[in-house]
């Protein structure tokens, strides 16, 4: 059977978003369950498939499928295309799988051009509104279909307005808008250079390859990859009949959602514009009132759409984000969707539709993004300096949060200033999908237009990024880079905070704390943890850090970094001279020296995890990382050592390497300076002994070897640890149990984990060495030409940030099972950045791994990933 490229509204209930894409799934079901939306068809995500496939081109059997599906329209409405009595007018929608607020692109009203304008005038016996209708359709023509920036348009009407005194775009009148409506058409003309299209049907092809064109644009490829979107998903077009908001007073257009998106709270949460089409809300492009003044003014309409958020709220067991028009007193919906919200709003839903009964706790633990829990534990405004400090301004409380820093006027501007170690806030008049970028790098963003639906609020409240929109006294002068405030001029060099919960801001610096976990948080943490498989431990070095993990619901330590504890001014100085030493003696003495520091260290992080597992790595980096680099140093250190500087000179000389991370380091530098290892094994062993005669702390410390290659390696620098821990305790006279392991990071050892698993007790994947290299990827340098392999599509995802499945993947399951052959007790675990990402840590309970460990902030997101990971093994088992 031939394949189908477009589908009725009516007819597409159940093909699933897959095929639909988002919007069009949502029309069908909207449609299959009695709400009233305006009639039309999708064209599927496999036709942009075939557009790509074809050279970027809807090639004549899809035209055919299009053409045959509005005529089906064109009887349904009863209206025709171009019809000079009763012209129909469409929308063309981009809609993808998964939502991508303000990515891609809609034109509306198209089907406009010289004789069906006066046709739509006639009928609905409203020039004006025919002719902004035009107006409208021309300029997202112009934009969308043929990729012209919008400013020249919108200034013409903003220079008519002023000249003419008109404060708003609804006051400008029909004669007007005509002279408007030929100077565009000039402008097209001389610019786009071709007549601007009359025929309605050449306007509906072009603007659905357009659609289809738009999937490839700069912001919807960042907004993917900031998103793990698969770039060969695809968008679906939706051609839908026009409502119209713009038909005068009882005419108007809305966007709201069934709960309040920022804090979760159950209660309907919408902006609505009298007089106005949809963009007007969703560009920001005027500030929207309250839903109150449609319940003022039309109570019927009100709280019909109220009843039916609510019926689309039980329908999906979920939040819903809905767009609205009413024509005439008269309420169609044209999108519902799962609402965006802030990571704080998303746990208070997941827990109050628990509580209403309409979903389980696991699907509760599904619904929130791992991702977005580290969003609250980012610090707050501390509430005392808050109370001191005195806003300047007000707008939206779009997106909470809190963020401090200097002013920064476009994105290019804040994507700089960021690099460079700035914090800055990016004002904008009103933010445009463009300003992605900038919005990334910013604490905050505040904008002088839009309310709290605009896409610069859902896309602030997705990232987690503090925003207050609309903030109306502003005045910003993108060009000259000042944001104007009753009467006084800010630049970039001024310091501001800015409160997205309260949308108050302040020409200041506001002190920071640490966050408050809300309620909600602890509740679902609680269920995660009852539904994981994986530990959860803390990449941590230092008492303070491991307090933190504790807090966050860390269960052990699974890597201490011990070459910190080497560069205090108390130490650094005997590792200096440690290094330079010339002989077994001299090093042993200045390793002496360090001894009493390391114990300490180590016995202050044992108290802190409180008998917890602690898992403390031997030296890793190679030794020249530890000497000056300045000739002033060099010879304060060759004074102190009574030696020249020549000779410091000339060691460190010696110590430089080619490729230091395939050299001189790890268990490398146990095996020519045994005496390294002895003093760092005697430490440990020693700290924990301490404690646990001094506090009774049931502590097993795990010492770790990196950088193994070889079994004998591991015998040889194990043997060393284990002679030193049986004499220690032995002397203290204790019963004192300890684990010797090695991390997996280096291809051989992975091959090998049979041989080298039969004296390890222990394995921890180090995947970043692991994937530099098993990837043979220098993770100083891959960041220059990363870029070139996501233009490509070659990779999608940052290796080193989640983990190369495929591949290194394979390898972590590989030396998993060869490991678990030899010595079934064998504890598994991964260090290193992906233990903290959430597609990793799926994959690391599928390889049933013990536990995974991240850097303390990402604990709650790893507990949660690992809840998810558990979840939905089991749902896929029971499919
Ligand atoms: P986005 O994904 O950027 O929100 P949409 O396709 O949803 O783009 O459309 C942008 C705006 O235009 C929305 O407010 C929407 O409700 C409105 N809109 C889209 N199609 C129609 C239509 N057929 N009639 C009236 N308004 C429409
Ligand atoms: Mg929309
Ligand atoms: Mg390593």
């Amino acid at each position: 059977m031939k394949k189908r490229y477009v589908y009725l509204f009516d007819e597409a209930y159940g093909l699933g978003k897959e095929l639909l894409g988002g919007k069009g799934a949502g029309l069908a079901e909207m449609a299959s369950i009695g709400i009233q939306i305006p009639q039309g068809f999708t064209i599927t995500t496999e036709a942009c498939g075939k557009y790509y496939a074809d050279g970027q081109c809807l090639c004549q059997e899809l035209q055919d499928e299009i053409k045959k599906n509005l005529e089906r329209l064109q009887t349904i409405t009863g209206k025709k295309l171009g019809g000079e009595q009763n012209p129909l007018l469409v929308s063309v929608r981009s809609g993808a799988r998964v939502s991508m607020p303000g990515m891609m692109d809609t034109i509306l009203n198209l089907g406009l051009n010289e004789k069906t304008v006066q046709a739509l005038a006639k009928i609905t016996g409203n020039e004006r509104f025919a002719y902004d209708s035009y107006r409208r359709f021309i300029l997202m023509f112009t934009n969308i279909a043929k990729g012209f920036p919008r400013r020249e348009m919108d200034l013409m009407l903003e220079n008519l307005k002023s000249e003419k005194n008109y404060q708003q775009d609804y006051e400008v009148p029909a004669e007007d808008l005509k002279v408007l409506i030929r100077n565009m058409k000039a402008w097209y003309l001389e610019n786009v250079g071709e007549k601007f299209p009359e025929d309605p049907w050449q306007q509906l092809i072009e603007a659905i390859g357009a659609v289809f064109h738009s999937w490839e644009n700069e912001r919807a490829i960042i907004y993917r990859r900031m998103n793990g979107i698969p770039s060969d998903w695809g968008t679906a077009v939706n051609v839908q009949s026009m409502v119209f908001g713009n038909k005068g007073e009882t005419s108007g257009t809305g966007v709201g959602f069934s709960r309040n998106p920022g804090t979760g709270e159950k209660e309907i949460f919408a902006e609505y514009l009298i007089n106005a089409q949809g963009e007007d809300v969703v560009a920001g492009i005027r500030t929207p009132l309250l839903i109150d003044e449609l319940k003022k003014q039309q109570p019927d309409i009100y709280y019909q759409f109220e009843k039916t958020a609510e019926k689309l709220e039980r329908h999906y067991k979920d939040m819903q984000d809905m767009e609205f028009t009413v024509e005439d007193g008269k309420l169609y919906f044209l999108q519902t969707r799962s609402g965006k919200r802030t990571a704080q709003a998303a746990l208070k839903i997941a827990c109050d539709l628990v509580d209403e009964g309409l979903i389980s706790k696991e699907e509760a633990l599904l619904r929130v993004d791992a991702k977005s829990l580290s969003d609250l534990l980012h610090p707050t405004f501390d509430s005392k300096a808050l109370e001191k400090a005195t806003a300047i301004a007000k707008g939206n409380p779009a997106s909470p949060g809190a963020g401090t820093g200097k002013l920064v006027f476009n994105a290019q501007d804040a994507k700089a200033r960021k690099k460079q170690g700035e914090r800055v806030i990016l004002v904008r008049e009103e933010t445009s999908p463009e300003d992605i970028i900038g919005m990334v790098a910013a604490e905050a963003v505040i904008t002088a237009r839009g309310g709290m639906t605009s896409h610069a609020a859902v896309v602030a409240r997705g990232m987690g990024k503090c925003a207050v929109t609309g903030c109306s006294d502003a005045y910003i002068d993108e060009e000259t880079k000042k944001l104007i405030l009753h009467g006084k001029a800010y630049g970039e060099e001024d310091v501001f905070s800015v409160n997205g919960s309260t949308g108050k801001i302040y020409a200041e610096e506001i002190k920071m704390e640490p966050a408050k976990l809300s309620p909600e948080f602890l509740r679902l943490m609680t269920w995660a943890d009852e539904a994981r498989k994986l530990h959860i431990r803390a990449n941590a070095d230092t008492p303070k850090d491991a307090i933190t993990a504790l807090g966050f619901g860390a269960e052990g330590i699974g890597l201490c970094r011990t070459e910190h504890m080497f560069f205090g001014d108390d130490r650094i100085f005997s590792m200096r001279k440690m290094i330079l030493a010339k002989d077994v003696y001299s090093r042993q003495a200045a390793l002496e020296a360090l001894l009493p520091f390391q114990k300490e260290d180590f016995k202050a992080l044992f108290v802190a995890m409180k008998g917890l597992p602690v898992n403390i790595r031997l030296l890793d980096p190679p030794l020249h990382e530890f000497l000056p680099h300045e000739i002033e140093q060099m010879q304060e250190l060759a004074s102190a050592l009574q030696i020249s500087l020549s000779e410091v000179k000339e060691r460190i000389s010696e110590l430089q390497e080619f490729n230091p991370m395939m050299g001189f380091r790890g268990d490398r530098l146990c095996v020519a300076y045994p005496e390294i290892a002895r003093m760092q094994a005697k430490a440990i062993i020693r700290a924990a002994i301490e404690a646990k005669q001094e506090l009774g702390l049931a502590v097993e410390p795990e010492i770790m070897i990196p950088f193994v290659i070889e079994s004998k390696e591991l015998k040889f620098v194990k043997s060393i640890i284990e002679e030193v821990c049986q004499n220690e305790i032995e002397a203290a006279g204790v019963e004192m149990k300890y684990h010797v392991g090695t991390m997996i990071e280096i291809p051989r050892a992975a091959l090998l984990a049979d041989e080298i698993a039969k004296d390890a007790q222990f394995f921890s994947f180090g995947t970043n060495d692991l994937t530099q290299m098993t990837m043979g990827l220098s993770r100083d340098d891959y960041s220059k030409f990363l870029p070139y392999y996501y233009d490509h599509k070659i990779l999608e995802n940052d290796p080193f940030q989640t983990v190369d499945v495929q591949g290194v993947g394979r390898l972590i399951q590989m030396a998993t099972n060869l490991g678990r052959k030899t010595n079934p007790t064998l504890h598994i675990g991964v260090c290193g950045e992906t233990g903290g990402d959430p597609a990793s840590v799926e994959f690391y309970h599928s390889c049933g791994l013990d536990y995974v460990s991240c850097s303390p902030f990402r604990i709650p997101v790893a507990r949660l990933a690992a809840a998810q990971a558990a979840i939905k093994k089991v749902l896929s088992k029971m499919r």
